[in-house]
């Protein structure tokens, strides 16, 4: 069994006990794989189905020694592992992805810079760390262009648009005195990603080209086929396998792109783990989007990426969770539920597939 790491009956470690180390845990239990889960939050919703959980903090040596020794190798859920626990638990066990790739992806600005070092587009971009660096980013970028933290943003969080009219130093401000990148607004008529997944041998496969719809900056839907042109999917794929060749990387990554009117496809962003916009995977793919990336970390042979039928995906985002009853009676509807408890506006409490016949 040369390369596997985690045999059936091994011990997969993942950092991160979200919605997405849940998933991660329930699929590697598909394949006879036991999952230990790290996690500082007491309510994380992956305790509650994996072998064995650890609730310590991200900087306990102690704890992530002793996690570290109950594993064969170690995956995360999320992309801010600092570099110290990296550090850590690397030196005990393997560490997949290699969180080199966390570094480059980390910071919007390295983040931005390497993939435009691939010959990928991206918008224009400038760095911003004080008002004068504001002034003329947005003096060369023009309005509106996109004011954003260049670490730890999400979900729209840490961004403002500058347009006509707004005030800099209000802008700035909304930033908190961390470094910011100015982007320059890309007209989009479409956001879409690709999910794609690589093994220890350097080969790549991609899921289907996806298209995303948010509301209030959250993902609300994943329509798979998009609705864009073979050309687009091509060019998107290629782009996706490019990236992933380049990092080196092992598992599942997602990257998040613009298309224009014109056509061109822009890289937005790249998130090093498996991706809410690959949650349709689960039901309308042979294998998910989870179990290529335990198949990937563990040193299994990938599986397919072929889908099988036409999703839509949906999140449950607060309160909509409440009709899980009706969404259940649907026909054509897989619901999945994350066994939060409380329903706190903008929070992903589970997501439903609905799947369709196969039209392309
Ligand atoms: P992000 O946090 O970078 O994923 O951005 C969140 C959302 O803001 C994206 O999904 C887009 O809808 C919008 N957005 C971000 N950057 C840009 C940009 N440069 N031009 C236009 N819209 C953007």
């Amino acid at each position: 069994m040369s390369g596997v790491r985690v045999p059936p009956g091994g011990t997969l470690g993942i950092l991160g006990g979200g919605q997405l180390g849940r998933m991660l845990a329930l699929a590697a239990a598909e394949l006879g794989i036991q999952s230990h889960i790290y996690c500082p939050d007491k309510a994380s919703p992956a305790f509650q189905i994996a072998d064995r959980y650890t609730c310590a903090a991200y900087e306990d040596p102690a704890a992530l020694a002793a996690f570290a020794e109950s594993v064969d190798a170690i995956t995360y859920e999320f992309e801010n592992i600092p570099a110290a626990t990296a550090a850590i638990l690397s030196s005990a066990r393997p560490v997949l992805p290699a969180v080199r790739a966390l570094e480059t992806t980390a910071d919007r600005l390295t983040e931005k810079t390497f993939v435009r070092s691939l010959g990928i587009g991206t918008a224009e971009f400038r760095a911003v760390d004080s008002h004068a660096d504001l002034a003329s980013a947005v003096a060369a970028l023009g309005r509106p262009s996109v004011l954003k933290t260049r670490r730890f943003g999400y979900d729209g969080k840490g961004q403002t648009i500058i347009r006509p009219g707004s005030d800099l130093s209000e802008a700035l401000a909304r930033m908190g005195g961390q470094p910011a990148i100015l982007e320059a607004f890309v007209p989009f008529m479409a956001e879409v990603s690709v999910v794609a997944v690589r093994g220890d041998d350097g080969a790549a496969r991609t899921y289907d080209l996806v298209e995303n719809k948010h509301h209030d900056h959250i993902l609300d839907q994943s329509i798979v086929p998009s609705r864009l042109s073979v050309m687009v999917e091509d060019q998107a794929r290629a782009i996706a396998t490019k990236i992933i060749a380049a990092l080196d990387y092992v598992g599942v990554l997602a990257v998040e792109m613009f298309v224009t009117a014109d056509h061109n496809v822009r890289v937005n962003e790249i998130a090093p783990r498996v991706h809410n916009s690959g949650h349709w995977t689960q039901n309308a793919c042979l294998v998910s989007q989870f179990e290529n990336h335990v198949r990937a970390v563990c040193g299994w042979p990938l599986g397919s990426t072929d889908r099988h039928s036409n999703a839509v995906m949906t999140n449950l985002i607060g309160d909509s969770v409440n009709s899980w009853r009706a969404l259940a009676a649907e026909p054509n509807a897989s619901v999945h539920l994350y066994g939060k408890h409380e329903a706190r506006p903008g929070r992903k409490m589970g997501h439903v597939t609905r799947i369709f016949p196969k039209s392309r």
